[in-house]
């Protein structure tokens, strides 16, 4: 570990997940002391006005390393991660190579602890190779010193259902959980790159159908229900998802979903200017499946935001809609968007967006350390937001290698003012410490 002894910090008037306001003493790492308390030979942060909410962790991260790393790195992803006040991140397989076997894994772990500032999970591919076919050392991989728990041949959609069975059952025996990128392959055709719907007819994009997710959703809570495993849903993006997840926990079938903050809140209609930054995997959908997604996420059907945070150079970018990468950036504007979409709108209260952005998803993955409540005894992995801030969003301000932003000059509400990693601050003020 390189971590230096962070010492005696003192967050001075927090106001706890949005609800009482208290001083939080923060010694060797560990909340020490909660209440109103003095600040001898500590370091003092003052949080007055801010809200104190464990740090965030993403179930959905592509850092680029290795392969890419001309995109982002484990160090640059990190510093955004960071930035966005998480203290744990998933870093999805789809790597170059993949990260498919127990060295793969290990290596990206270690990159991260070297990186230092957010705890760097890898995320194992289900598949060799993504390949689809066989099962990549699942294992292996659980028993390493990375000690994967979720697998994900995220990118791709783990599409024959005898592999997605196998992998159930294998990941049952140690706890894991299969992320599925749920998309039929032949619904989705190898050129469609936009939802399909009377404005794809009208652009003459080759769209896919909502339906094409939902088939996949369908099939796997059922393949979780006969092997009696977890199957988790990445990225959900349609109202006819939500259906299938509604009725899949009325079962009591062990499945999670997740949802990015962009499928919140943007829509299919910004495609109408062809504009790459908008072009994402799965795609931008109608207003309907926005609106329920957002009721899904306040009521629990879908149990947590995952950025999907992808980014690309711009020379994989800048091309015509249809050849252009899929993918936006997101882990510095999660936060923000999540406030506007849903604490502004009074649909979820702080506590709530705790839980869709730290407790819910550390435990989806198996993080013990992370997505505590506030509580003494608890690692200090801790941000704080500021609930009133007037944040314009620059791209070329952003820590990340690429500049795929979609919130480019937009303007949201609350921002990330301070983030702890394990009582270490990592980002001060708004900036990377
Ligand atoms: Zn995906």
């Amino acid at each position: 570990m390189t971590e230096q002894t962070p010492g005696t910090i003192l967050l001075r008037g927090a106001s706890l997940l949005g609800e009482r306001s208290a001083d939080v003493l923060v010694v060797d790492g560990v909340i020490a002391e909660i209440g109103s308390l003095s600040a001898e030979g500590a370091r003092v942060v003052d949080a007055d006005g801010l809200v104190a909410l464990p740090g965030l962790v993403d179930l959905h991260t592509h850092l680029r390393e290795p392969g890419r790393e001309d995109a982002e790195t484990v160090v640059t992803g990190s510093r955004a991660a960071a930035m966005g006040g998480f203290t744990a991140v998933l870093a999805m397989a789809n790597t170059s190579p993949v990260t498919d076997t127990a060295e793969a894994a290990e290596r990206v772990h270690d990159l991260g602890l070297a990186a230092g500032l957010v705890d760097v999970q890898p995320v194992g591919a289900v598949t060799k190779g993504l390949g689809g076919e066989e099962l990549a050392e699942l294992g292996l991989m659980a028993r390493s010193r990375a000690r994967v728990r979720v697998f994900s041949d995220d990118g791709r959609c783990v599409a024959d259902p005898r592999v997605m069975r196998r992998a159930l059952e294998y990941v049952k025996a140690f706890g894991g959980v299969v992320s599925q990128h749920s998309q039929d392959p032949d619904l989705a055709g190898p050129q469609s790159c936009c939802h399909e719907g009377e404005l794809s007819g009208r652009l003459g994009l080759p769209g896919w159908p909502g339906v094409a997710e939902e088939v996949i959703v369908a099939r796997d809570v059922m393949l979780a229900r006969h092997t009696g495993s977890r199957v988790h849903v990445a990225h959900a993006s349609t109202a006819g998802t939500v259906e299938v997840l509604r009725w899949a926990k009325s079962q009591g079938i062990a499945v999670t979903a997740e949802v990015t903050p962009h499928h919140l809140l943007l829509t299919t209609d910004l495609l109408s200017g062809y504009d790459p930054t908008y072009k994402v995997n799965p795609p931008l959908r109608p207003a309907e499946d926005v609106e329920a997604l957002r009721a899904a996420l306040a009521d629990g059907t879908i149990d947590a935001v995952a950025t999907d945070h992808a980014p690309h150079a711009r020379h994989d970018k800048e091309h015509a809609f249809v050849d252009a990468a899929f993918g936006m950036l997101g882990l510095e504007t999660a936060l923000p968007v999540v406030a506007s979409v849903m604490v502004e709108s009074g649909l979820m209260t702080w506590a709530d967006v705790a839980r869709v952005m730290s407790t819910t998803p550390a435990a989806i993955a198996g993080l013990e350390g992370h997505g505590r409540g506030l509580e003494v005894g608890a690692p200090a992995n801790i941000v704080l937001v500021d609930p009133s801030a007037d944040l314009t969003v620059d791209r070329d301000a952003s820590v990340s290698l690429s500049r795929n932003n979609p919130w480019h000059g937009r303007t949201f509400g609350a921002a990330v003012r301070h983030t702890l990693l394990r009582g270490r601050p990592t980002v001060l003020d708004g900036s990377l410490v």
